[in-house]
């Protein structure tokens, strides 16, 4: 992985520094990746857009921290910088009560209202990529955050009639997700639309990791 220049930033609410990683190129050399899309990768940044303040708690969108400089960690030091680089902390995610809270303000810009509802689709999974053999139902809040979800999602983007047909198979609609899923994918695509149509096929809603061999 080769890293970008670290953003420093200063929080909307309490007028402290916060670091946000960039990365110039990365891989997904022992990635894992998820039927919801959902993927981890130790050789990339996966920096978080809506944010949790190291310092207030406090969660915002990280474009909505004002920039105070920029410096990739080859460059030397001007002024100051050192000084504000240790005050500078990495900001955590923000927390799936803080998504709904955003959601519920009902003034959601277009992308960050996808960005935060696939983000609770992804968290409330986590609980069933870890299971084995129980997997626990979708809750109401997590289909009708899904439902909402959908209606921003267009069929005739592939990789978004692929996300469409994951949460039908997810909610136990196989035969809307098989509609979608009749369709001559390409590249990866064609991979992810394998296994959901494999799950689909055998009417297994829950999430599953995209495993070659068991
Ligand atoms: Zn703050």
């Amino acid at each position: 992985m080769k890293p970008g220049p670290d953003i420093i930033r200063r929080c909307s609410k309490c007028g402290d520094l916060i670091k946000e990683e960039t990365m110039e190129s990365g891989n997904t050399f022992g990635a894992r990746i998820w039927t919801d899309g959902y993927m981890t990768a130790p050789m990339m940044i996966q920096q978080p857009w809506y944010v949790c303040c190291p310092h207030c708690d406090q969660a915002v969108w990280l474009d909505e921290h004002e920039v105070v400089f920029k410096r990739h960690q080859y460059d030397l030091p001007i002024n100051d910088e050192d000084d504000i680089f240790k005050r500078a902390w990495k900001p955590k995610p923000a927390r799936d009560h803080q998504l709904r809270e955003y959601l519920n303000e009902g003034s959601s810009a277009r992308g960050k209202e996808v960005h935060a509802r696939r983000t609770l689709w992804w968290s409330g999974n986590h609980v069933r990529r870890i299971s084995t053999s129980d997997y626990p139902p979708l809750l109401k809040r997590e289909i009708e955050n899904l439902t909402a979800y959908l209606k921003f999602l267009d069929e005739e983007n592939d990789n978004e009639r692929l996300q469409m047909a994951e949460i039908y198979r997810e909610m136990g609609e196989y035969s809307k997700a098989k509609k979608l899923l009749d369709k001559e994918f390409e590249g990866w695509n064609r991979e992810l639309a394998y296994f959901i149509n494999w799950y689909n096929d055998q009417e297994f809603r829950a999430v599953r990791e995209i495993k070659y061999k068991e």
